[in-house]
Parts: C-alpha cells; structure tokens; sequence
C-alpha cells in the first residue's frame, strides 16, 4: 500500500518537474506545470467517474481495469465485495434453514418484536392460533389472542411458566403457551397442542370423582348396618370381644373409607372448578382462629395440649369462607395429630413484612425431616405411613390445602425439624388481604 503512495506521488513530482523542464523553454514557466497538473487531476476525475458507474451497475461485474493508485481501489472494493456477498449468502442460507426447520416444527412459534408486534410465524402458528399470512403482520399480538389467560400472562411479565386456554382458531384444541425474552425486548412465543394430556387428565378427574360418588351410597349403608348391629348389641347387654370388636373395627375402616372418599371427592371439586370458585367474601380469619383453637383442644382433650392464638383483628382476609376455613383446621388438626401430649401448639394470623398476611401454625410435634419437605403436599404422601393411618389421616390433606391457597393465589411454606416441631404458613398477597371493616360492612 505504502509502495503504490510512494510511486503515486512519484509520479505527481515527475510531472510536475517535466511541466517545469518545458516552461524554462516558454514565457510563462508556470503554465506547462499548471497544463500537467490539470491533466492528472482530469486522470482523476476520470477514475472517479468510472467507480461510480462500476458501483452502480446492475448485477456483478468486473471492476475496470486502471493503473496506480485506482487500479489498487479498484481491486480492494471488489475483494471486499465479493467477502460480502459470500457471507449475505451464508446468512441468507442460514435464516432459510431456521425458517424451513422452525416452520416444520409441530409446535407454533411466533416473533415478537417491540411491544409485541408480530414479525414472523411458522404455519403451525397459522393453524394453533389462526393467524393470516399476510394480514397479521405486523399486529400486536395482544389484539389477535384475546383470551384473559393469556392477556394477563403477557401482562405479568413473569414468563417462568406456562399458561394454557382453548385455541382461538378452534375452541376444541388446548394450548399450552410459553414466552421467552431474548435480545433486546424481542420475544419468542411457542404455543403447543395439549389437547390429549388435558383430556387424559379430565379422565382421570372424572374418574376420580365418579368412583368416590359411587362408593358413598355402599359406605353409608355398610355404617347404617354395623350401627344397627351395635346398638342392638348393646340392647343385649352384650360386652363379648368376640362379638363387640370385629363391629368396631369394621366401624373404624367403614369411618376411615368415608373420610377418604369425602376427601377425594372434595378434592375432585376443587380441581374441576379450576379457579372459578364462588364468590370471595371478606373473612374474619382472626374469629376463624379462635374458632379453631377452641375445636383443637376439644381434639386434643386428655392430651392437654397448650393452644394459643395470636391474631390480628384489623387484618381481613378475602376468599371463599368454607374452603379457607378447611385448609386452616387441616394445618390445625394435623398439629393436633402430630404433637404429643403437652405439647404447645400457636396459631396466628399476622401482617407479612413484604405486605399480605400469613396463617401461621406451628408446634413442638415430631416434627418433618428434611427429605420430605417438599413432598407433603402429594396426594397421599405420608411421613410415616403407619403413623398417619393410627391418626386417621387421609394422606390428602396437605394437597386440599395447597388446592385451596392457590385458589387464592397464596401458597404454603412449611419448615420443620424432626423431634422439634413444624410451622404450616399459609400466606395471601397484599391484595387478598383486607382491614377489618370491611368484614364488619359485609351484607
Ligand atoms: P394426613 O391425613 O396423613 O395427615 P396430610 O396431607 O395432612 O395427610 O399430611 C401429610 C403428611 O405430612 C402426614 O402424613 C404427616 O406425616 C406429615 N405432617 C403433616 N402435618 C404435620 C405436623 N404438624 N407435624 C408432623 N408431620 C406432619
């Protein structure tokens, strides 16, 4: 590079020494120069207008062919372009591959750019949520998918899940959607058909339902009958073991089945309702509480537990009365079961330091290890199996009571330590929670 300024500006000294040399030889001595000089600048000019039209020119051509300085930018532009046009062709081959391979996928993908403006989808995305080639382009993504599922996960901003409602381009279809951020404000939506997982898992909710109704009308005859049995034993006078305890055991199985099939098919409900409860109202959890504490030590009665309440009147609560009081007791009862006697047991109901309330319940029981923590909420997780069977546990408590709280959006924390104790905390975000005058304004 450095060769060619050197010769180029070589030559521009030679000419001007050769106008130099001729004006010695004419009146005006500087004019030859001046005529030289002109005519490397019109050498110039020439070239110039040549890479213009060479830049120009439709289609790839070679560049002209020049001497000097033009002939090096000539042939470095063409390098340079020939590099470009091997990497757009890269690229191009590329974003065809991407399109070819997401356009086959069987789940929809859609691109969102700013504010969710639609950018690219593939023909599953046509299909799972209707979108129209080439109409949509360029809609906001809000305005074409209206279901209020998805209108409030677009809202939350909080993708980490996935949210799932019927297809706008066929109610019968289940979708599953899912957004993930990449680049700058750029989203990709992936929508999948779940339409058969949700039918498997309404199968198995029916038949969950459909068996404990079914078992209800035998149970409630079976007790009818062993009842009868005993009393008229008991009219005998008749204190034989021989006679009196097989009733009672078939009294305690016919009790437990019952509890069970009470359970499961208050559980069925919860789940069928999805998150169309009744109606809210404002609860007075610190009445709800006292209630409780008093049942409690009616539960416990010879065990002679210490029960105490530590509850804020001003803090109301907002949900569906029955099934906040069920998950209560359930946490209640459990501290009764678990705790030996004279043991204490504290339930309360506070403000949480980040807003919101919690019902708290904890006790100086048996206490969980570690392991099993983040099981207990399964459906017929025990503990201690046998433990639990002795008590008359269902094993489905703690799953009615994580069903309850996340139809009030709140959630269950639990901390425990073998042979210490355990603290059951069910907490509500700040706006479930409400003052006490509400309660006391309620029709
Ligand atoms: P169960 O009807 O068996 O009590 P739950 O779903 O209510 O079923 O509880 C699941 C398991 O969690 C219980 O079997 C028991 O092992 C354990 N558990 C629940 N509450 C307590 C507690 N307060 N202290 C110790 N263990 C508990």
């Amino acid at each position: 590079m450095r060769n060619r300024w050197s010769t180029e500006l070589g030559r521009v000294g030679l000419l001007a020494l050769l106008g130099l040399g001729l004006g010695l030889f004419t009146p005006w001595p500087l004019v030859p120069v001046i005529l030289v000089l002109a005519g490397y600048l019109a050498w110039h000019l020439y070239n110039v207008a040549r890479l213009q039209r060479w830049l120009y020119a439709p289609g790839q051509t070679e560049p002209p062919q020049s001497q000097g300085i033009w002939e090096d930018i000539f042939n470095g532009l063409y390098r340079h372009q020939l590099r470009q046009r091997k990497r757009r062709k890269r690229l191009n081959r590329l974003i065809h591959r991407f399109e070819e391979s997401a356009a086959a996928m069987p789940d929809a993908t859609i691109i969102l750019g700013e504010r969710g403006v639609i950018e690219w989808w593939n023909s599953a995305a046509s299909r799972l949520l209707g979108l129209r080639h080439p109409d949509d382009r360029g809609q906001r993504i809000h305005n074409l998918v209206r279901h209020p599922a998805f209108t409030d996960y677009l809202a939350g901003e909080d993708f980490g899940e996935s949210v799932e409602f019927p297809s706008p381009a066929d109610a019968r279809i289940m979708l599953s959607v899912r957004v993930v951020r990449y680049g700058r404000d750029q989203r990709l939506l992936l929508a999948r058909d779940v339409t058969r997982l949700h039918q498997l898992e309404q199968m198995r909710r029916d038949f969950v339902a459909n068996v404990s109704h079914e078992l209800r009308t035998p149970l409630t005859v079976l007790a009818g009958y062993i009842e009868t049995l005993q009393d008229e034993l008991a009219a005998d006078g008749a204190d034989d073991p021989v006679r009196t305890r097989p009733l009672e055991l078939m009294e305690q199985q016919t009790t437990r089945m019952r509890a069970l099939v009470d359970d499961l098919l208050y559980l069925s409900r919860l789940e069928m309702d999805g998150d169309r409860g009744p109606a809210p109202e404002t609860i007075d959890v610190a009445a709800v509480a006292e209630a409780l504490a008093e049942e409690a030590r009616q539960l416990s009665g010879e065990r002679g537990h210490t029960i105490t309440v530590d509850a804020d009147p001003e803090l109301a609560l907002r949900g569906v009365p029955n099934e906040l009081r069920s998950a209560f007791a359930n946490l209640v009862f459990n501290a009764v079961q678990y705790t030996p006697a004279g043991g204490t047991i504290r339930i309360a109901w506070t403000r949480r330091p980040g807003g919101g309330g919690c019902f708290t319940v904890t006790d100086t029981g048996i206490g969980i290890p570690a392991r099993h923590l983040s099981r207990l909420t399964e459906r017929f997780y025990r503990v201690d199996v046998g433990r639990s069977r002795e008590t008359g546990g269902t094993g489905l408590g703690l799953a009615i009571v994580k069903h309850i709280l996340q139809r009030h959006a709140g959630w269950l924390e639990v901390e425990s330590e073998a042979g210490e104790g355990s603290t059951f905390r069910c907490c509500f975000p700040v706006d479930r929670v409400d003052t006490a005058e509400a309660v006391v304004t309620k029709p």
